[in-house]
């Protein structure tokens, strides 16, 4: 029996790819599985994209690369990074990752120690909080509600400052409400920490590009004042249709980037070289693709969540970005994860029950739309049906 250190018992799980490899399983037995689990969009990655990687490797990138990224990619990301805050920002500044995720473990191992106390958002992207338990920090959560439509308070966060606070995680557009902060409690969140200026920030804006009905996205990149201590992560996985790429970015502050350098040398040395150069393509080329996407996303969302409010038992806010629907199932009678559970067993249906995201999703489950119209009506007639014939269990 080996023994590994403690903190590897506390490392958690992402229960969406836990829920893939059994959609898919029943899917390899012939089962017909719409999988509304998965965070992924469902269209190809741009054709221009593709070709630059295979035309990188075609001419011999195929090496390693500066631990932080090709010069070429941090520039576009910099330039990508000014054209949406109009902060100006140097290459130096910015570190390409192996997918966003990569950007919150760095973020995490950077304040987490005992004692300290992290601040992340509950129901939120299950990896925050499991990396933070992994540090052997305290996870403070920060209540995301419904009737707040989903977007983080800066109130909340003001409330639980402490002076063990190292670190404060937001996230908007969010993952799984698909709530957007707007833009009056994003400045007020700044003022907030002004109050607090040894704090860190980690600003998750990985769905920044996926906001609708004309709401902006309020980047926290935007405020100069905070540059000094804020991370911000953001990628390609779901703006460019890349997932499997794996490549992401983010800023960090001048005092910070050489440790997240120093990090990146021991732990994967750089991106993969053909992806980092499809990543340039996919920025300074045409972006004609990420608005079809953007608008097909849209349209599906009305279509969700106009069928889950029919569905019995069910109420569902509109989501104002990604691409994610949370329904309220509580007056279902069901339990949110065992409902998940038996509609993916019963009628082939993948979703998420909201405690896989933190306890305050229980009553909730999460609807990833990122499938075709037709499969979406499809699974919403499926649970329709399972809803109206199954009593709770
Ligand atoms: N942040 C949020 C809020 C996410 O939902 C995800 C993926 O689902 C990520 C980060 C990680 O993205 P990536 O697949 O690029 O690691």
């Amino acid at each position: 029996m080996l023994t590994t250190v403690p903190a590897f018992d506390r490392i958690g799980e992402e229960n969406a790819f836990a829920v893939l490899a059994r959609a898919n399983a029943l899917a390899a037995q012939g089962r017909d599985v719409i999988n509304l689990g998965i965070g992924q969009p469902d269209f190809p990655t741009p054709s221009h994209i593709v070709e630059a990687a295979v035309k990188a490797l075609r001419d011999g990138h195929h090496g390693y690369t500066p631990a932080t990224g090709i010069p070429a990619l941090r520039e576009a990301i910099a330039a990508d990074i000014l054209a949406r805050t109009g902060v100006e920002t140097s290459p130096d500044d910015v570190l390409v990752v192996p997918g966003g995720k990569v950007t919150m473990y760095a973020a995490i191992l950077m304040f987490g120690v005992p004692g300290a106390e992290i601040l992340y958002p509950d129901p939120g992207f299950p990896i925050y909080r499991s990396m933070i338990e992994y540090t052997g920090a305290t996870p403070v959560p920060l209540p995301i509600r419904e009737d707040n439509d989903f977007a983080f308070d800066p109130d909340d966060v003001e409330a639980r400052m402490s002076e063990r606070t190292r670190l404060v995680i937001v996230n908007s557009p969010a993952n799984p409400t698909g709530g957007v902060t707007p833009p009056a409690d994003v400045e007020r969140l700044v003022r907030i920490l002004e109050r607090h200026p040894t704090v860190a920030v980690l600003s998750d804006e990985i769905y920044g590009r996926m906001t609708y009905d004309g709401l902006p996205h309020a980047s926290l990149g935007a405020f100069p004042g905070l540059r000094d201590r804020l991370i911000l992560l953001d990628g390609f996985s779901k703006t460019y249709a890349m997932t499997g790429w794996r490549l992401g970015w983010s800023l960090w502050p001048r005092s910070l980037i050489d440790k997240a350098r120093k990090l990146a040398v021991n732990a994967w040395s750089c991106v993969n070289a053909p992806t980092q150069h499809a990543g340039v393509a996919a920025l300074t080329g045409p972006q004609d693709d990420v608005e079809r996407m953007v608008a097909a996303f849209d349209e599906r969302r009305r279509t969700v969540v106009e069928r889950l409010n029919a569905l019995p038992g069910v109420t569902c806010r509109t989501p104002k970005g990604a691409f994610y629907a949370f329904p309220n199932v509580a007056d279902t009678g069901w339990a949110a994860k065992p409902l998940a559970d038996a509609l993916l067993a019963d009628t082939g249906v993948a979703l998420i029950g909201g405690p896989d995201f933190g306890t305050l999703g229980e009553g909730y489950v999460r609807v990833s739309y990122a499938a075709s119209k037709d499969r979406i009506l499809e699974a919403m007639d499926r649970v329709d049906g399972f809803l109206r014939s199954r009593a709770a269990a």
